[in-house]
């Protein structure tokens, strides 16, 4: 099962495209999240991990608070020698880690403007770091993967951060099988990459729910509820609670109707050792239902 097709066909493009440019940067808004990263210190020889809210593929290609967020995170944050995203896109049955050497580019979505289909990504992958991947996970035996690429999960917001494209970029896929805890664990041997000089990242979104998009931009009251309760949770440490989200009632059932996009997080949150915290950016809700809260845990 390559992988489980997107939602986005639903959607009128027009609109869609419309409602992605609200967000247009404000400087004030960009040179206070400039400061924030400013007062972040490299810790030891660990690379930050990070959770990107990716949004709409669109966020690729057009300017605005989010992309500029991404950018500004590239030149910030030390250059790690290779990548690695665990993204909302590639849900598999079992746990694959790509390992060939040229990725390909796949636009995984439809109903967008041609200059997106148009757009590339050709960072070289990195069979070596698949390799030690697939040695350091003890929790299943992880197959190597020659046929998938980098899907617009990973792609969207590299090609803003890194336009270079010249930093080796590998995907591990979701098993989209099993429970939450299984993840968390999972997530947790992957921390050894870190000090080998990888960047892991989980790319989805903590509130994604395409069927009741609302275009006139205000955010759900249950979408506020639950990012504002999985912040809390980020802030406090409590990996717990996100794990067994579910426990939140009507706001989480309308936030995560499907796991799939919620998923990275736990890769994310993973990462976080005892004297590391998490510092937020793109804390915004588009179109009612789709957080784009991201954080660097570093
Ligand atoms: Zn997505």
């Amino acid at each position: 099962m390559p992988g489980i097709p997107l939602l986005y066909g639903n959607m009128k493009r027009r609109d869609f495209i419309s409602q992605s440019f609200i967000g247009i940067s404000t400087m004030s808004t960009l040179s206070s999240f400039m400061n924030t990263m400013d007062e972040l210190t490299p810790s030891e020889q660990i690379m930050p991990a990070l959770f990107i809210g990716h949004g709409s593929p669109m966020n690729a290609i057009e300017q605005n608070e989010y992309n500029h967020s991404w950018a500004a995170l590239g030149k910030k944050l030390p250059r790690p020698k290779a990548i690695l995203t665990i993204s909302a896109h590639w849900l598999t049955r079992d746990t694959r880690v790509t390992a060939m050497e040229r990725p390909q580019t796949i636009h995984d979505f439809g109903g967008f403007p041609q200059a997106l289909f148009d757009a590339q990504y050709p960072a070289p992958g990195s069979p070596d770091f698949a390799e030690l991947t697939k040695k350091i996970v003890t929790k299943t035996s992880v197959q190597s993967d020659m046929e998938w690429g980098l899907d617009h999960g990973t792609w969207s917001f590299l090609l803003p951060m890194y336009p270079q494209a010249d930093i080796p970029v590998y995907q591990l896929s979701l098993d989209y099988y099993k429970p939450m805890s299984y993840h968390y664990e999972l997530a947790c041997e992957l921390r050894e990459l870190r000090r080998k000089g990888v960047m892991i990242i989980g790319s989805g979104n903590i509130v994604h729910n395409l069927r009741v998009l609302n275009f006139s931009g205000k955010p759900y009251d249950w979408a506020t509820e639950f990012d504002e309760k999985i912040k809390s949770y980020l802030v406090n440490k409590n990996h717990e609670g996100i794990i067994r989200y579910d426990q939140l009632g009507n706001a989480a059932k309308m936030s995560v109707p499907t796991p799939d996009h919620y998923l990275p997080l736990i890769y994310s949150i993973a990462q976080q050792e005892n004297k590391e915290e998490v510092t937020f950016f793109n804390e915004k809700t588009e179109m009612g239902s789709v957080s784009m809260r991201s954080f660097v845990v570093q």
